[in-house]
């Protein structure tokens, strides 16, 4: 990661600007989205799965009516694989339902154990552990461990991968492997320095990225980062 990083060149102050700009438009513009206001460690799960390939729009009402279908791991557990799947038909990628009911009898079984542990709460705080569970790739731990337990995880998804490399490495191309452990890396040096902080910069990451920074149109005059960032147009 340390080689990965240092190829790059990341001037610290130019981090820091980034860091406190991209966080202070993130209190003032961010969208009010239910799953912002909770931390159980499900309920978060449950939402950043179906966001993966969905829109927050159509995420919205499935997610409030799975959760009061199934209101913990413990009720998904009972249930049959044909419930889960009812629950989630028209979300598509029913992968992720399966890979959930599966996740949620595992750890309900094993608990702790389903992670390599012997105590602990019932989905682990750790991304490293959170990745031994089915279904939960890098994203998903990152997403789990800050937004649930404001752990200081990075996380990279499409919407971050896009903004970090336009700010910081242009020419980094988010769909090569090689590339991918770089953006990794920026997405490391660039967290704050606690867990409260992290959950904020994170889910302002995913934000401008959603609003702002898109895939089809770069808002750059109205980007709160456009000072710092490589690829500004403004
Ligand atoms: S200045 Fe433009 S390119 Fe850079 S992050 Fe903002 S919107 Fe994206």
């Amino acid at each position: 990661m340390a080689t990965a990083l240092s190829a790059l060149r990341l001037d610290p102050q130019r981090i820091r600007t980034f860091g406190s700009k991209l966080r202070a438009w993130y209190r003032r513009n961010a969208r009010d989205l239910p799953w912002r206001h909770t931390r159980d460690p499900y309920a978060i799960l449950v939402s950043e799965l179906m966001l993966q390939q969905t829109q927050v729009s159509r995420v919205l009402d499935y997610w409030t009516r799975f959760l009061t279908r199934f209101p913990t791991l413990h009720a998904l557990a009972d249930a049959k694989e044909r419930q889960v799947l009812d629950a989630w038909a028209g979300l598509g990628y029913y992968a992720r339902a399966r890979n959930l009911h599966k996740l949620s009898r595992a750890v309900v079984r094993e608990g702790p154990r389903a992670w390599g542990d012997d105590t602990g709460p019932l989905l682990p705080a750790e991304p490293a552990k959170l990745r031994r569970l089915p279904g939960i790739g890098a994203y998903t731990a990152g997403a789990v461990a800050t937004f649930a337990f404001e752990r200081r995880a990075s996380l990279v998804d499409t919407n971050v991968a896009r903004v970090l490399t336009r700010v910081f490495a242009p020419r980094l191309q988010p769909k090569r492997s090689r590339d991918q452990k770089r953006i990794w890396a920026i997405a490391e040096a660039t967290l704050p320095r606690t867990g409260k902080a992290t959950w904020t910069h994170n889910q302002a990451l995913m934000e401008l990225g959603a609003l702002v920074c898109t895939a089809r149109v770069k808002r750059c005059d109205a980007c709160p980062v456009r000072m710092v960032c490589r690829s500004s147009d403004a």
